[in-house]
């Protein structure tokens, strides 16, 4: 069976290598000149799959004033952007009821638990190079509230793979020596072993290099102008003046999926969520953690990629799908991490960090959509939000069963694509 897959951000580029891997003749295309520069190029670089729960649990629209008119708050709604978010945003804040975020979240999670498990298998076969940083991460609480309410959802959720460790602040500092100076900032942890951390744009690129080397024809550089329609057979790839045949499409296309389904009539609720990194290098000494960070209510990761870099990532504007370097929202990040990292003040100002802007392919229910839509032989792998990095080898697994016709190893329930066109 001959299969293109169409993007080779951390999505696509794992989805062709698993398809490749089974033996499909297996087209990758992307329109930059490598894989893993679009929304996958800097993100957090977390793999956290106990932390996959979608972003709006019940309560979510007592949140909105804040996000609207607080310049310093880690979630931000543009006034502007409010028009085009109508119709997406009254359905993410539906998603907010009690038992359906319960649902969503379990659906996103038990992808993601499901997703380390192949990514593990994944390096057993192949010697990939991405500054993997592998054991555990921990995730810091300033109120009792929000420790405990997390700790009892998870709890709640009841899945297997669900395991952590609470940490007061003693046992923080243990873990981490680098938070002693703003321990005392904190009501308390956890530690989960299952997490680690790396770049998802070397991932990216270390898959591309296995899919050629697998046989697969990969291209760069090639944007897909549209997809086209012929009676009775499936859909063609039209690329500049040429055409592409093939026996399935895949779009991995992340924010730009509606750009080639809206011309065949169908759209996906993708809203390309805005959020920002900081990539700073360490010099020899630098006091920076050695475990990867989650600051819970200031919602920034920080995580180590190999021994001279360290990444700094978050927050979540909604402000369409533009994306751009604020000075303030980079202002605000920089401050935050110096406020958790005062040991890094200088590294954090240096003129070498890097700040970058990326926008996060989010459905209002949380997970992605993985499967056929109604047009035959034309499948989506995509819809990821915030957490593509650390879903996307159990997203492939699951794309290439289904595409395969073969028994999927997870419920593919609340992941499905079709639910998008109901
Ligand atoms: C600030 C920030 C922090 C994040 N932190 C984390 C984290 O710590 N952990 C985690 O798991 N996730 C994280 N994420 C989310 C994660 O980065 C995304 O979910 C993931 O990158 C989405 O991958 P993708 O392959 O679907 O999309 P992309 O990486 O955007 O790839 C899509 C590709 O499709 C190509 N394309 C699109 N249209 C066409 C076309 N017509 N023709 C050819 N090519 C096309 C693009 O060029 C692009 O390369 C973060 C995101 C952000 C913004």
């Amino acid at each position: 069976m001959k299969v293109a897959i169409v993007g080779a951000g951390i999505v696509g580029a794992t989805t062709a290598l698993v398809l490749a891997e089974r033996g499909l003749e297996v087209t990758l295309i992307d329109a930059e000149a490598e894989a893993g520069l679009g929304t996958s190029y800097a993100n957090g670089s977390s793999i956290t799959p106990i932390h996959a729960e979608p972003w709006n649990p019940p309560g979510t629209i007592r949140k909105l004033p804040g996000a609207l008119f607080n310049p310093r708050s880690p979630v931000r709604i543009s006034l502007r952007a409010l028009p085009g978010l109508f119709h997406w945003g009254r359905r993410f804040i539906r998603e907010s009821d009690s038992a359906r975020y319960q649902a969503n979240a379990r659906h996103s999670i038990r992808l993601a638990l499901y997703a380390k498990r192949c990514l593990v298998e994944l390096r057993k076969r192949y010697d990939f190079s991405y500054d993997q940083w592998a054991d555990g991460s921990m995730e810091l609480y300033r109120s009792r509230d929000a420790l405990d309410g997390i700790i009892e959802f998870r709890r709640q959720l009841d899945l297997p793979g669900i395991e952590f460790q609470t940490l007061d602040r003693d046992e923080i500092v243990a873990r981490e020596p680098t938070l002693e100076p703003v321990a005392v900032d904190f009501h308390g942890g956890l530690w989960m072993q299952a997490h680690e951390s790396g770049d998802a744009r070397r991932f990216s690129a270390e898959a591309a290099r296995v899919v050629q080397g697998l046989g697969a024809d990969v291209r760069f550089g090639t944007p897909v102008d549209a997809i086209e329609l012929s009676a009775g057979s499936i859909p063609t790839l039209r690329i500049g003046t040429d055409r592409l045949q093939v026996d399935r499409i895949v779009l991995c296309t992340g924010t730009a999926t509606n750009r080639l389904l809206e011309p065949l009539g169908l759209k996906v609720p993708i809203y390309p969520i805005r959020g920002y990194s900081l990539t700073v290098p360490l010099p020899p000494k630098a006091s920076a953690p050695q475990v990867p960070l989650l600051d819970a209510e200031r919602r920034f990761v920080v995580a180590r990629l190999g021994p001279e870099r360290l990444r700094i990532a978050g927050f979540a504007d909604f402000c369409g799908p533009r994306r751009g370097l604020p000075k303030a929202r980079l202002n605000l990040l920089r401050d935050s991490a110096e406020a958790l990292l005062p040991g890094l003040a200088k590294d954090l100002r240096c003129e070498a960090v890097e700040p970058w802007c990326g926008l996060r392919p989010m459905t209002p229910d949380g997970p992605p959509l993985i499967g056929p839509t109604p047009i035959d032989g034309l499948w989506l792998n995509t819809g990821h939000g915030a957490m593509g990095w650390t879903q996307a080898a159990g997203s492939a697994a699951l794309l290439a069963d289904l595409l395969t016709g073969q028994t999927p190893a997870i419920e593919p329930d609340g992941l499905d694509a079709r639910r998008a066109f109901r």
